[in-house]
């Protein structure tokens, strides 16, 4: 319980809070693309996330296994001089990355075994229908903690992905975490297709909604109907915060609300939230440096949520959730 005292320092008293409760846990990442901004990918750093998805490729293809090694273990360092516990970081597997990404990212996961949980899933930036890149994506089932969805990237068949994604759930037993209207689109309905397909694939309570922006774009009647919903597919939340709030604006009418999960909303109606940093000084998020205190901040400030019981929890328990520990 956050205790008021003389001199109220919130910053203060939630960090010490959250370490009393075992530290932070960063349920997103992407470590094998961390630090990699340059003055050519910071040109295009304005450009569409969809188009961002390949102009990484130069990048990818020009890393070793070493030097993907190094990234990793940089962030890893970060993240553990910070005081995360536990941390969990999407790794590209896929035709131009291989498997020289995972392969480091084990490396540094059995060399800091001691200081901090670190849990690996895949990222399918190429899909999964695509039938290389998806030899790619079974290759990485047996490396990774956490099977990676990425549906918009197979457009116009993201049910396709999903059953692919979900099947390998039921296969291994692992959880899936799923990237997800992250638009802030009210044209998309991803999180409502993910909680139909969790339940007709009977993975109740295994998978994870990454993003969710969209969702604060519909309408009140029809977000309620698709908290129901997520509720009875147990299914949890990963908010991103600093990578919410940058979204491309979009010339559509909707409710006025702040780019990112209705995050109170989803709380009040039992969903379980934790956090991530998400991308690190990457094209993604040239700026993101991976400090889980501005996540936390940007988080409480964007949903104008001050509640510090449930801030500490987001950080600490509800993330240990959302990654199975
Ligand atoms: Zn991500």
């Amino acid at each position: 319980m956050v205790k008021k005292t003389d001199g109220w320092d919130l910053k203060r008293l939630l960090v010490e809070e959250i370490k009393k409760q075992g530290g932070w846990v960063n349920t997103h990442a992407h470590f094998d693309r961390a630090y990699t901004i340059s003055p050519k990918l910071l040109n295009q750093a304005h450009a569409l996330m969809e188009r961002k998805w390949t102009l990484v490729d130069p990048m990818k293809r020009a890393s070793s296994e070493e030097v993907y090694e190094a990234r990793i273990e940089r962030a890893v360092r970060a993240m553990i001089s910070q005081g995360v516990s536990a941390c969990a970081t999407f790794i590209d597997v896929d035709p131009v990355a291989g498997l020289r990404a995972i392969k480091a990212a084990l490396k540094v996961k059995k060399k800091y075994a001691g200081k901090i949980t670190m849990l690996l899933i895949n990222q399918v930036l190429k899909g999964v229908i695509d039938e290389d890149s998806r030899r790619w994506a079974e290759k990485a089932l047996e490396y990774v903690d956490i099977i990676g969805g990425n549906p918009s990237k197979d457009r116009p068949q993201p049910r396709k992905h999903l059953d692919i994604v979900l099947g390998w759930a039921k296969k291994t037993g692992k959880m899936v975490h799923v990237h997800i209207d992250q638009e802030n689109n009210p044209k998309e309905h991803d999180t409502e297709l993910l909680a139909r397909k969790t339940i007709e694939h009977g993975l109740e309570g295994k998978v994870v909604a990454v993003h969710s922006i969209s969702v604060g774009a519909q309408p009140k009647k029809r977000r309620k109907e698709i908290y129901k919903l997520m509720k009875a597919a147990g299914l949890m939340v990963v908010c991103s915060p600093s990578a919410a709030i940058s979204m491309k604006p979009l010339s559509y009418r909707t409710e006025i609300h702040n780019s990112i999960a209705p995050v109170p909303e989803l709380l009040d109606a039992g969903i379980t939230v934790g956090l991530g940093c998400d991308n690190i000084g990457d094209i993604f998020q040239p700026l993101v440096d991976g400090d889980m205190f501005t996540e936390l901040r940007f988080l409480a400030e964007a949903c104008r949520f001050y509640e510090l019981d449930q801030l500490v929890k987001i950080a600490t328990i509800n993330g240990k959730k959302v990654l199975g520990i």
